[in-house]
């Protein structure tokens, strides 16, 4: 599904992610953990296309991007959220929502001599997916509010239904609990939970701070410092590892034993 070797960033003399080898298969959940700075958010941005790689490939659903731009990778099927909502504030819910549908039904593959019998079916189609995936994240009967009016839980909700009303094959989603209460939580972890019960294979990888999200949601967990790999595993075995703790988790979990 995702076959990241040797993947190199680097910015000037900055080394964001400086040789990562990690391999994903179809329909799991995976996070990636790390403390600030570590290169979570410039491995997904290497994997969506969005920077370029300084070594290494990257290869997705069998397509080595080396030199793909992020549309290429995006009709490849790969979706992402943001680490920070990126949602357009004139317009509603659902036409933020059909912006994803949209997207990935204009590069499919048609008849040149039906275009507008297409258009119209495609048209259809992307107003049933757009609303398929407001429904999956919980939020029917949203469709007609401007984005600002929902809580700020909800919007990252309608960002994670744009990215699902794409039909990716692969799901990227960089913090997407970050600034939430507990409950809010819950409710991600369980559309998440549910999009890989549905069982079309759907693979998700997710950047995440919070333990118990990554504990509770997670397959396996693969985690960052300094830009390179320091521990992959089960959740729970990758938790205890002593390194980890050391270079992230011991902090947390103070806090945590302190109350
Ligand atoms: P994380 O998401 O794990 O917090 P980032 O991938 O955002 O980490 O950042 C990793 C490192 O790369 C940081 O030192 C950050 O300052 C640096 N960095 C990220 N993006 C850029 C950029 N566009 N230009 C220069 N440095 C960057
Ligand atoms: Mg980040």
């Amino acid at each position: 599904m995702l076959d990241i070797r040797e993947a190199a960033v680097h910015f000037g003399g900055v080394k964001a992610v400086d040789g990562v080898t990690l391999h994903l298969g179809a329909g799991k959940i995976y996070g990636l953990l790390g403390p600030n700075g570590s290169g979570k958010s410039t491995l997904l941005a290497a994997v969506s296309g969005l920077v370029e790689l300084t070594r290494g490939s990257i290869a997705h659903v069998g397509h080595t991007a080396r030199r793909h731009t992020a549309a290429d990778i995006a009709r490849a099927g790969v979706a992402r959220t943001f680490q920070t909502v990126r949602l357009l504030s004139d317009i509603t819910v659902f036409d933020n929502v059909l912006l994803g549908a949209d997207h990935a039904d204009r590069h499919r593959p048609g008849v040149p001599d039906d275009r507008m019998r297409r258009w119209f079916h495609g048209a259809r189609g992307n107003r049933q997916a757009a609303a398929a995936a407001l429904e999956r994240v919980g939020l029917a009967g949203a469709e007609r509010l401007r984005p600002h009016q929902l809580p700020y839980g909800a919007q990252r909700r309608v960002e994670i239904a744009r990215a699902i009303a794409m039909r990716p094959a692969l799901l990227l989603l960089d913090e997407p609990v970050a600034g939430m209460n507990r409950q809010e939580r819950t409710e991600i972890s369980d559309v998440l939970l549910k999009l890989r019960e549905e069982g079309q294979g759907l693979t998700q990888l997710l950047v995440e701070h919070d333990v118990q999200m990554i504990t509770d949601t997670c397959d396996h967990v693969f985690v960052m410092n300094f830009g390179v790999l320091i521990a992959e595993g089960a959740p729970d075995h990758v938790v205890r590892n002593t390194a980890v703790r050391e270079a992230y988790l011991g902090k947390r979990w103070e806090q945590h034993a302190d109350g």
